[in-house]
């Protein structure tokens, strides 16, 4: 070869690198599908922990629910509070479910996919919990979500639930636990919306600097799939290994109640439920990472639900 065809032949090899670009983005670029910016979820995550402890019922989650709801009005996405009143081991506690909503292009707008997490942190007496990937990660990165897809067309509704309670106010065990979720699931059943709820996508501490994520077997196989397969074509699989896991977590009321769900979590996070689960051990490239997972795995999740 020439050094003149070895030249066209590098040209031709940029524009079809260019092409590909083009046909992978969907369009031109700028308008290609949107990006989850981690930079914006750090900076939601590092506000949320600057409030401090953020249990159930206390005036500090009260403050990071102003947040939020300051947030994604910013962002131009609706939101609506789900507030109750429930019955817990040290009396009774103000909870509130965040709900907001991006309308789909579907007629139903009732036909949705949910996003979840959790925005409480545990209740400790002993330690000061700032709860940064336990509880902050969720929250953070939910808001950013939000913000991406909402400049996205959506086929479905797409609901970002923003749970509250999901700790056990003293323990984890019969109903210390999954406040929002089970509250939020009774409510779609008894008002006829929970048919039209496809599906759930649940996060929970995704903040971990070592973020491994492992396949949850209460989570349903199908959705899983989808998750861990969009990871690969990710080149992303060394944090979604195929190791499996069990986990009790807000995605088992869906799951009673018949919603394909997967949790996505990494549970085995050193500082957890220590005063260490701060900034330091959190990394905004994990959240990342599982946002740019799950808006790879979106239209695969669509087109299943969509059948
Ligand atoms: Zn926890």
């Amino acid at each position: 070869m020439t050094e003149d065809s070895a030249r066209l032949g590098a040209c031709s090899a940029a524009s079809v690198l260019i092409v590909a670009v083009l046909v992978a983005g969907n369009g031109l670029p700028g308008q290609g599908p949107p990006r989850f910016d981690s930079g914006r979820a750090w900076e939601h995550l590092r506000q949320l922990v600057a409030i401090g402890p953020r249990p159930a019922g206390s005036a500090a989650i009260e403050q990071s629910r102003k947040y939020i709801k300051d947030q994604l009005a910013a962002a131009g996405v609706t939101v609506a509070e789900q507030a109750w009143e429930d019955q817990t081991p040290l009396g009774k506690v103000h909870l509130v479910n965040l709900i907001a909503t991006i309308p789909g292009d579907r007629k139903d707008l009732r036909d949705r996919i949910v996003v979840s997490g959790h925005y409480d942190t545990k209740l400790f007496r002993d330690i000061r919990f700032v709860g940064a990937s336990d509880g902050g990660s969720s929250a953070a990165f939910l808001i950013e979500l939000a913000r991406a897809l909402k400049g996205r067309r959506n086929p479905l509704t797409i609901e970002l639930l923003f749970l509250d309670g999901e700790e056990a106010v003293v323990e984890w065990q019969g109903t210390d636990h999954t406040y929002g979720s089970r509250h939020y699931v009774e409510a779609a059943k008894r008002d006829g919306s929970l048919r039209t709820l496809r599906a759930n996508v649940l996060v929970d501490m995704i903040g971990d600097r070592d973020l491994r994520i492992k396949r949850d077997s209460n989570s349903t196989p199908w959705l899983t799939d989808l998750i861990w397969e969009a990871a690969k074509r990710q080149k992303l699989d060394t944090t979604f290994v195929a190791d499996t896991t069990r986990i009790e977590d807000d995605h088992l009321p869906f799951l009673a109640a018949g919603v394909p769900s997967v949790d996505i979590i990494d549970l085995e996070y050193e500082p957890w439920h220590t005063a260490k689960d701060t900034l330091e051990a959190v990394s905004a490239r994990s959240l990342q990472v599982v946002g740019d997972v799950i808006l790879a795995a979106l239209p695969q999740i669509e087109a299943r639900v969509s059948r």
